[in-house]
């Protein structure tokens, strides 16, 4: 009798301290100082955290989007087409989808020090985030306009959006003065490429625009970069196509969009029997001017590429289940592997041999 006493008092006991101390904690955290200093501390630790070792003497290349229009950005929180390229103290971005500023800043990707943007071609998943790569660059310190790369519309492209933009320029520099948002450094300016050529070489670094094949939009783009000996082709949207496996010869690393048509398949079953008739059409349309997995890998064998990299995934893998669908067929052409990029994948090339570093 006198142990079971003991027990309950022990039990009440335990839940008093338990109730205490939710009550304290609901105080603590109610508690604005309390609550400062906890945000401070995180964002000090996250600030703390970036480091900028971003290109130098090799070339680093960091995914900011890998999805494309289909799907959203879905549990894995993805963005539309936007590669990062560094190479000695150049920084590009090629492409600039819908949700990759807000990427390319949770990366710690120096915006300030952004060299210019390189447009494959004017699909919107290519370009939405245009203004806000603007804009994030401008307020970050970037020394001059932003430069925009592009074939034929570029100026139609880079216009819409100075247009559009540009009480937003004004607005920023009256409210927070020349000082920090020069208005000489406001705005995108066009930089019109001739397809097949080179269209930059400065320092070393040498970038080739290739045309590639991705019916109605002329021309499609993809593009080389060649520094300090290493390589590496970003393919935009195409194809299969000969002409980009002929400028991919012998590269270091392949970066390559994919479309997995029994995955587009399906989807395109389930809009149409979900009430979605319409866009099950438009994804229908999409089957023919993207590239399979298996393709892709062809593509890459034919070039002599060391490392094949998927990305702009049509539509986005939302899980592991999806994954392995992307790589059905492609270990039979690629028993070496396949590295299927996410954001926040890095692929580093140092100048000195012929490794690649893969991080996550
Ligand atoms: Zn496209
Ligand atoms: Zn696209």
């Amino acid at each position: 009798m006198m142990l079971k006493k003991i027990k309950t008092a022990a039990r009440y006991a335990a839940i008093v301290f338990v109730l205490l101390g939710l009550a304290g904690y609901a105080l603590i955290m109610n508690h604005s100082g309390v609550q400062d200093r906890l945000v401070k501390r995180a964002l000090t630790a996250q600030l703390g955290s970036v480091v900028d070792d971003f290109g130098g003497d090799k070339i680093d290349v960091v995914f900011c989007g890998t999805a494309s229009p289909m799907g959203g950005a879905g549990p894995r929180g993805a963005a539309q087409s936007c590669v990062a390229v560094f190479a000695g103290d150049k920084f590009f971005l090629v492409d600039t989808g819908a949700r990759s500023a807000d990427k390319a800043i949770a990366l710690g990707l120096p915006m300030q020090r952004l060299s210019a943007v390189l447009l494959t071609h004017f699909h919107s998943d290519h370009i939405a985030a245009l203004g806000e790569v603007h804009l994030n660059s401008w307020v970050r310190g970037r020394p001059e306009k932003l430069r925009v790369y592009g074939g034929p519309g570029i100026e139609q492209v880079v216009n819409g959006f100075n247009l559009a933009y540009g009480l937003d320029y004004r607005y920023r520099t009256d409210h927070h003065g020349e000082a920090y948002t020069p208005s000489k450094n406001a705005g995108l300016v066009a930089q019109p490429i001739i397809a097949d050529s080179v269209i930059y070489d400065e320092d070393g670094l040498k970038i080739t625009a290739v045309t590639v094949s991705h019916p109605p939009i002329e021309p499609a783009l993809a593009f080389r970069f060649d520094y300090a000996g290493r390589s590496v082709l970003i393919s935009g949207d195409t194809v299969k196509d000969d002409n980009l496996i002929e400028a991919a010869r012998n590269v270091d690393v392949l970066i390559h969009e994919v479309l997995q048509p029994d995955l587009v398949k399906t989807l395109i079953a389930a809009l149409a029997e979900n009430g979605q008739p319409k866009l099950a059409k438009i994804i229908d349309d999409t089957l023919d001017y993207h590239t399979t997995p298996v393709e892709a890998a062809e593509a890459a064998n034919l070039a002599n590429a060391d490392l094949l990299v998927f990305y702009h995934y049509a539509p986005m893998p939302q899980n592991a289940v999806m994954d392995r669908i992307y790589m059905r067929g492609v270990a039979e052409l690629r028993p070496e592997g396949v590295l299927a990029a996410l954001e926040g994948t890095r692929v580093t090339l140092p100048s000195q041999g012929d490794s690649i570093i893969i991080a996550d």
